[in-house]
């Protein structure tokens, strides 16, 4: 029997955990926290992931997520556009999601080493050998979705490991006075902030900002007061919401450096295999889709219906053709951010030319799958 190691339990390495495991599959799960946990993320799920969620009886409507159908978007100084959304998503917390996926796992039979992390990975052309602390596990396929940045990265001498990224992220979760249905991304100088509605009427409040911004003003409160703050929509926001943690959620150095879906035989997943800007609200369903895509050749693999060169190959084929456009899109659209003149053209094109802020919406969101 074929033994499948998913290295890291977020969202991608959950989702494949669940659909190998309701077909009969072998799997362990290697996660460095415990369920449940706060991650930094804006928790705006696209609703192109609802067809597949669904088949695999995982949407998550026990916790009656928001249905999001309207998008603001307001420039550094204030100024404001609206637009519907013609996808739209639904809002649910990581701590929310991530728990209910790993119950379902667990239901499911998929053995999970929690408060573990996997130190290195090791390919001898047959089986993997996976060391944690002072044990090795053994493998027939590693899937690595292990997010955005690991020590899994710095052990497999990953590229973009070796340069500096200057992206941080903040998160707070808060009670607000926001229309439900509407997601709302705010500039200012050198970041933006995304506001939308999760479970039980909470409200998502996170930003990605540059570290200079951090750097400059010393704490996170300064920069908050006199960076953010500067736009008046910021300004009222975090004046008049009630805020549910004693402090926010923060990370740094997040990278949206290209990388390569299979790396020393490993298959990535999620943000293991690329990053696409958190603007775009499009990270998640990107890592739902490469672990449903993954995982299906998982098993064609294990059915001994291909090989693993064959499952490799297709696998990078297959990611490159479904996703490495929409994360360049991502890149480029992320230039029109932060700035007081772009951001005031991203607002007016969206304002004047709804066409235009149609098509670029689509360029970095896929269809329902
Ligand atoms: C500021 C910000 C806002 C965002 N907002 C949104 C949004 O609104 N909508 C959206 O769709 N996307 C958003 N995203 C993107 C989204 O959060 C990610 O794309 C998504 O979480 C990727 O899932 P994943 O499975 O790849 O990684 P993750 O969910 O990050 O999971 C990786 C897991 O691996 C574990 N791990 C790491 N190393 C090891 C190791 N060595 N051993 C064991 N375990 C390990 C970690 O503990 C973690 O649990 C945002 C991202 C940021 C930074």
């Amino acid at each position: 029997m074929n033994c499948i190691v998913i290295v890291g339990g977020g969202l991608s390495g959950l989702i494949a955990a669940n659909f190998l495991a309701r077909v009969g599959v072998e799997v362990t799960v290697i996660e460095k926290k415990s369920y449940p946990f706060h991650r930094v993320c804006g928790e705006y799920i696209s609703n192109e992931t609802i067809p597949f969620l669904n088949s695999i009886d995982l949407f998550p409507s026990e916790f009656n997520p928001p249905s999001i159908t309207k998008f603001q978007l307001t420039s550094v100084n204030g100024k404001s556009a609206r637009l519907p959304l013609d996808l739209g998503g639904f809002g649910i917390s990581r701590y929310t999601f991530d728990n209910f996926l790993y119950r379902k796992a667990s239901e499911r039979g998929v053995r999970f080493l929690l408060n573990t992390e996997a130190e290195q990975i090791v390919f001898d052309g047959n089986q993997f050998r996976i060391k944690v602390g002072d044990q090795f596990l053994y493998g027939d396929v590693v899937m690595g979705s292990f997010g955005k940045r690991s020590r899994m990265d710095v052990a497999m001498k990953r590229t973009f490991i070796q340069k500096r990224s200057p992206y941080a992220g903040v998160k707070y979760h808060v009670r607000t006075d926001q229309p439900a249905d509407q997601i709302s991304l705010h500039n200012f100088k050198d970041g933006y902030c995304g506001i939308s509605q999760i479970e039980d009427q909470k409200f998502t409040l996170c930003y990605l900002t540059h570290r200079d911004n951090l750097k400059k003003y010393g704490s996170i409160k300064a920069m908050e007061e006199v960076v953010l703050q500067k736009n008046p929509f910021l300004k009222s926001l975090f004046a008049d919401s009630e805020f549910l943690y004693d402090r926010p959620e923060a990370i740094n150095e997040i990278s949206f450096a290209t990388k390569q879906p299979v790396d020393n035989h490993v298959l990535m997943a999620g943000d293991a295999a690329g990053m696409i800007t958190p603007l775009c609200g499009n990270g998640m369903a990107l890592a739902i889709h490469s672990a449903k895509i993954l995982s299906e050749l998982i098993l064609q693999f294990v059915r001994k219906e291909i090989s693993r060169e064959q499952m490799e190959s297709s696998y990078q084929k297959k990611w490159n053709a479904m996703f490495a456009r929409r994360l360049w899109a991502g890149r480029q659209i992320q230039q029109l951010f932060g700035a007081e003149w772009t951001s005031n053209l991203a607002v007016n094109l969206m304002h004047s030319v709804k066409p235009v802020a149609g098509f670029l919406i689509r360029q970095t969101h896929g269809s329902p799958f």
